[in-house]
């Protein structure tokens, strides 16, 4: 399996890559203009994905670290599933 790109290589794509679309797409959707510290593969590479050196572009967006870290757990499955009992507060399965 091919390594994930890391390091100076990551960052010196990460850095390109902002400086052309400095926001969180996400956000961006919500109307709230926040700036994107995280470079993300569209389509998670644990998913099929291509990596940002053979995917000419089209597999990254930038996202803020709260949804990185939501479609993080988007990607691996863990949709949270959330029920609201009587009391008004979340139920825990
Ligand atoms: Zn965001």
């Amino acid at each position: 399996m091919k390594d994930r790109i890391r390091g100076r290589k990551l960052q010196r794509i990460r850095d390109e890559w902002f400086s052309l679309h400095p926001l969180c797409v996400k956000c961006v959707e919500k109307g709230i203009y926040r700036a994107a510290t995280q470079l993300d593969h569209i389509v998670a590479l644990t998913n099929g994905g291509l990596d940002f050196d053979e995917d000419g572009g089209k597999n990254r967006q930038g996202l803020c670290d709260d949804c990185h870290d939501e479609k993080t757990r988007q990607d691996l499955g863990h949709t949270p599933r959330v029920r609201i009992g009587l009391d008004g507060f979340p139920v825990e399965d």
